[in-house]
């Protein structure tokens, strides 16, 4: 009978993993082909279908369904217990909220989201504000629709990475700022001694070899393009549409860092993606942790392969072979470039080193207003103060400093920590694998990093959401999350800067 019971919710999560591929491909097809001329028709076709989702979400025989697998749960073998574990607390969430307030706070987002354009154009930060004062009031109503009884970012951080708590996240955060702070401060030193020559990897490099170099790099590290695809669109993404992976990068001709780079993080999230038990489809076991855990896959090959030596022993003499501009570059000169730091004003255009400070900064920021102990009004000057504070340098303009992000005018609150999160948890799976594996750098130079994506697949990939990621980290590394590896590992890359 709960067999049944069961049976039937994993052919109704399966009905709904369909529907929400086929949303899935009109988004990336939206981002990568569609023609400009139909983006209304696109906005409706992806409106009917968001619809139909919704209403097998709130669908009163699902919801029972789920009601009574979930007061039946120790009759549940493991596995089934997983997913019905997932299931209700995910529904619980989606039940909370009433049509109405989950109607506002779409059209307040879509409404903020195009304003956030013209007002980071203009440089206008008063034309956003009445828009984002409005969207962390939304944000409070919703943390106490889902929660009244809990701090209110707790439950809304929950959204991206469950099971970690607002406790976990201060310890991890201080400890972090007061490692990350006297690093941009030695970064900063080292700027104003004799400049570093970074540009080895700067000069004229045409789009299609730089396309047939990136597509070999990503087979050659596992990506499966069998069921899976590297397209281009203006902001890199990845998309899995039921098990069909579609990556995408953006060319620069005149520095091959920005597409090699973007390739092996989208690269990072399509491995996990495809590394999901296929055999869980479209239940929460054969879906992904959370957002800090694939970012942590996508950062893990970004930087702790990408960045590394051994990478650029196997990688520079294929872009030899394909760029001769790189003929004279030497190893020492590519990976200098490679790792190139300086405390900057953009996010997204931040090195590894200084990027969790821009972060931070967020974190900083957006709790505050949450809490509303800072109000809109003040923030672009908690802003220049905040950076100028953790990244010792103010942006001249809003739309250099403020504005550069959409994620508040989408309503992402909550969301910016994941980002750390990934190269907390990639640091400590690195320093794992290596543990169990022994040094990694010889296999990357040999190209042999399957060993590496087996260990991640065995521990992280095929778990899917069997563990929530405090756990999961704790299972894979034997330690809860910590950030003494990616502090030695970032401190490692600030020594070498500075005797370079
Ligand atoms: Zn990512």
């Amino acid at each position: 009978m709960t067999t049944d019971l069961y049976d039937d919710l994993v052919v109704r999560l399966r009905r709904h993993a369909d529907l929400a591929a086929a949303l899935q491909l009109l988004e990336w097809d939206q981002e990568t082909f569609m023609p400009a001329g139909v983006a209304n028709e696109r906005a409706r076709q992806i409106g009917t279908v968001a619809g139909l989702l919704h209403e097998q979400e709130t669908d009163p025989a699902f919801v029972n369904l789920i009601d009574e697998l979930a007061a039946r749960l120790p009759e549940l073998d493991p596995a089934a217990a997983v997913d019905v574990r997932e299931t209700k607390w995910r529904s619980a969430r989606t039940r909370a909220l009433d049509t109405d307030l989950v109607r506002e706070r779409s059209t307040v987002r879509a409404a903020a989201r195009n304003v956030w354009i013209g007002a980071r154009a203009d440089d206008d930060f008063a034309r956003l504000a009445p828009y984002l004062e409005r969207i962390f009031a939304l944000e409070r109503r919703v943390a106490a629709a889902i929660d009244p009884h809990r701090d209110a970012y707790e439950v809304l951080l929950e959204e991206y990475e469950p099971g970690t708590s607002v406790a976990v996240l201060d310890r991890l955060f201080a400890e972090l700022r007061g490692g990350l702070v006297p690093l941009g401060e030695r970064l900063r030193a080292r700027m104003a001694a004799p400049p570093l020559d970074g540009g080895a990897l700067r000069g004229d490099f045409p789009i299609e070899a730089q396309r047939a170099c990136n597509r070999r790099i990503a087979a050659e590290i596992g990506f499966d393009f069998t069921r899976g695809r590297i397209d281009e669109a203006a902001h890199p993404f990845s998309i899995s549409i039921g098990g069909d992976v579609r990556l995408t990068t953006r060319y620069d001709t005149s520095d091959l860092r920005y597409a090699l780079f973007s390739t092996l993080h989208e690269t990072g999230h399509g491995l996990y993606e495809q590394g999901l038990d296929a055999a869980a489809w479209g239940t929460p076991r054969g879906t992904a942790c959370s957002l800090g855990i694939h970012e942590s896959q996508s950062r893990l090959w970004e930087n702790q392969v990408g960045r590394s030596e051994g990478f650029w022993r196997r990688c520079l003499p294929l872009l030899q072979e394909a760029f001769p501009a790189l003929a004279g570059t030497t190893l020492a000169a590519a990976v200098l470039a490679a790792n190139e730091a300086r405390p900057s004003l953009i996010r997204t255009e931040a090195d590894e080193i200084t990027y969790n400070l821009h972060i931070l900064v967020r974190f900083d920021l957006e709790r505050t207003l949450l809490a509303g102990d800072l109000t809109v009004a003040d923030l672009p000057a908690a802003w220049r103060e905040t950076m100028a504070r953790y990244l010792g340098i103010t942006p001249d303009s809003d739309r250099e400093g403020v504005l550069q992000d959409v994620h508040w005018a989408c309503g992402a609150i909550g969301y910016f920590p994941t980002y750390t999160l990934g190269n907390v948890y990639a640091a400590q799976m690195w320093d794992a694998a290596a543990a169990a594996l022994g040094p990694l750098d010889a296999c990357i130079a040999a190209g042999e990093t399957a060993a590496l994506l087996g260990w991640l697949r065995a521990r992280i990939h095929q778990l899917g959401q069997t563990h929530r990621a405090p756990e999961l980290v704790q299972a894979a590394t034997g330690q809860p999350p910590t950030c003494r590896p990616l502090l030695a590992h970032l401190e490692g890359k600030v020594a070498f800067l500075e005797t370079a």
